[in-house]
């Protein structure tokens, strides 16, 4: 199965897309992920897409696209994958449905005001990846990550000024694909606001 996770920026799209990569041995494949790995190696691509990011804004369409395009030619999406944080625009969502049927369209939705809150205090693996919050999904150990025992760490992009570009753009260019996954009737509305947990058995429930 072909899904995507749509929905705006601290509405725990990773955290269920990890879960579901879990259930049903998907690979799950995040653009931010996958980027953020390009900036810490200082790749071409992480160099162009740095600054991008650092501000909260969108990565050039063609790089992305290049990018998410050879990592579904590998053999471990033969079966189906998870995206999380792709498309995030009109035309990813054109270019990637040009070479990729999907099945299930999950549109995660909050409040913005819980999302401000997600946001602010959630931290990051900075070795594993793996995501935490300072109130609803605290480290065992502060600081340091339960299943690696890496350093945990915000994100530049997680800072407020970041959090209110990510949102703007979030509204502006990527909110237009539920319209275009509705008109496709792939859209599945799920509500993101319960505990990472009842998150997921609504997902696994309506994607079923
Ligand atoms: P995320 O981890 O999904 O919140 O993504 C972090 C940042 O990576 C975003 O704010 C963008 O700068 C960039 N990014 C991730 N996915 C995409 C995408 N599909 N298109 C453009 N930029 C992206």
């Amino acid at each position: 199965m072909n899904i995507i996770l749509l929905g705006p920026p601290g509405v725990g799209k990773g955290t269920v897309a990890g879960k579901l990569s879990e259930k049903f041995s998907f690979p799950h494949i995040a653009t931010g992920d996958m980027l953020r790995e390009n900036v810490a190696q200082k790749t071409e691509l992480g160099m162009e897409a740095k600054n991008h990011m650092d501000k909260g804004l969108l990565v050039p369409d063609d790089v992305v696209i290049e990018m998410i395009k050879e990592r579904l030619q590998k053999k471990d999406c033969e079966k189906g994958f998870i995206l999380d944080g792709f498309p995030r625009t009109i035309n990813q969502a054109d270019q990637i449905g040009s070479f990729t049927k999907m099945d299930k369209v999950v549109n995660l939705h909050v409040s913005d005001e819980l999302i401000i809150k997600r946001l602010g205090r959630r931290r990051i693996c900075s070795e594993c990846g793996s995501i935490y919050h300072l109130e609803y999904m605290k480290p065992k150990k502060e600081g340091i990550c339960d299943k690696c025992s890496g350093k945990l760490h915000q994100r530049k992009d997680d800072k407020p000024d970041a959090i209110i570009n990510r949102l703007e753009v979030y509204r502006k260019e990527t909110e237009p694909l539920i319209k275009y996954y509705q008109d496709k009737k792939l859209i599945v509305n799920v509500d993101g606001s319960g505990t990472p947990e009842e998150v997921f058995e609504l997902v696994v429930e309506d994607i079923s």
